[in-house]
């Protein structure tokens, strides 16, 4: 049995970041890691812009102006601002000539004779944004590696990006095991329970950036498991749940070494989730598919699933490697004597003295309820298991959506 840590090295050890492809800069792009720099090829804003309705105006001008020009976003100034003129102007609209202020409608009068009077000093660029502010031509704006997000994407938007390069996108294939499993919409017979880790797995596989494939419960005999576990070797990572423990009918690492998946790790000092197996199975002319056997126990195929299975795809996406992990501090005394590094379900909170993480009510690696009321792990140390209030904790963070 080995650390966390050290198998987390072995399944990234057979991690590479995906080919490069060329995708639409829109949506579909949420998520995906360029894979060249960004460059940008126009200023922005491309013209000193107004960020006000108002009058654009000579700051050193005394308070009265004449009128001389209305202009509108979208439009173009045809007039020069001279010494004792202002042009009415909207917000977006480029700034005329021999103006370098905006005084804002609000802090103006209209006179009868029809100048405006400015009822504050302005200061020189006052309400204006000088063209290329924001960018300038040349400038790299994102740099190969960047994860997008909808700034991103608006920002490649606003330099005219329609297409990116990026990482690919990977595919991972879900196949529930087990006799005892039936379908979310159908009535569990005696000794039979709902798929809860098919559409929970999909879901994880989703939020961590994959595109989620529902291959369907396989059942515990060989020719089955292997149909469906064939079925699955299309995507880059294959995930199971079930069929990996010490039971009569685990088996899925003997049917898997039987169609040559190369075993890499199995059972992983930690809990929930000890018989974690992982392996890869050669491809002709892609890489390897990377399997992993999630015990079937909901909680533990969740855990192992951001322990491992997260990471992985992080990789394969050309995200630099991180950790979701901080430290934060026990918010009540914990008693939980364990054998194991124990991921406990928490709910961290931030508070003005940093993180405090609460453990949630949990009654083991079949209790999901418990786990679906916290938004963490915690890291519990294997001990006597008295820590006291305010004793800093690893915590795994689990709805980070960027
Ligand atoms: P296994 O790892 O196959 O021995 O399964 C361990 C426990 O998890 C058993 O109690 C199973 O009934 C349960 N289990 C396995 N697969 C699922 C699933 N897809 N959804 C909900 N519970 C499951
Ligand atoms: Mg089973």
């Amino acid at each position: 049995m080995i650390a966390v840590e050290e198998a987390l090295k072995v399944v990234l050890g057979k991690c590479a970041p995906l080919p490069v492809v060329s995708v639409d800069a829109a949506a579909v792009s949420l998520g995906l890691t360029l894979a060249e720099d960004a460059v940008c090829t126009l200023d922005s804003p491309p013209f000193a812009k107004s960020m006000m309705d108002g009058y654009a105006i000579r700051s050193s001008d005394p308070a009265e102006r004449t009128v001389i020009e209305e202009v509108l976003a979208g439009q173009t100034p045809r007039k020069s601002v001279g010494p004792g003129e202002a042009t009415r102007i909207m917000t977006g609209a480029p700034l005329p000539e021999g103006a370098d202020a905006v005084a804002v409608i609000e802090r103006t009068d209209l006179l009868s004779d029809g100048r405006v009077r400015v009822l504050d000093r302005l200061s020189a660029g006052k309400n204006v944004l000088p063209r290329g502010a924001e960018m300038m031509r040349g400038d790299v704006v994102f740099k190969a590696g960047t994860r997008l997000r909808p700034g991103e994407i608006g920002v490649l938007a606003g330099m005219g990006k329609a297409t990116v390069s990026v990482h690919g996108r990977p595919s991972v294939a879900v196949v529930s095991t087990g006799d005892e499993i039936v379908e979310v919409w159908e009535q569990p017979g005696p000794g039979q329970i709902r798929n809860s880790n098919g559409r929970m797995l999909l879901a994880q596989a989703a939020r961590a950036g994959a595109t989620p494939r529902a291959i369907g419960i396989a059942r515990d005999n060989e020719p089955h498991l292997r149909t469906m576990i064939d079925e699955a070797l299309a995507a880059d990572i294959v995930v199971l749940s079930g069929g990996v423990s010490a039971g009569k009918v685990d088996l899925a690492p003997a049917v898997l070494a039987s169609m040559g998946v190369e075993q890499l790790v199995n059972h992983v000092r930690m809990k929930p989730g000890k018989p974690l197996y992982f392996g890869v199975k050669p491809r002709a002319s892609r890489p390897a598919a990377l399997v992993f056997g999630l015990p079937g126990n909901p909680v533990s195929s969740y855990v192992c699933f951001e322990l491992f299975v997260r990471p992985a795809i992080a990789k394969l996406m050309g995200r630099p490697e991180g950790s979701c992990s901080v430290d934060a501090a026990l918010a009540d005394e914990v008693q939980y004597p364990t054998d194991r590094p124990t991921y406990h379900p928490a709910r961290l909170e931030a508070s003005a003295h940093g993180g405090a993480v609460r453990l949630v009510p949990w009654l083991g690696s079949a209790d999901l309820r418990g786990l679906a009321a916290g938004n963490a792990l915690a890291l519990l140390t294997p001990g006597e298991g008295a820590h006291p209030r305010g004793t800093m904790v690893k915590v795994l963070q689990l709805d980070d959506f960027n």
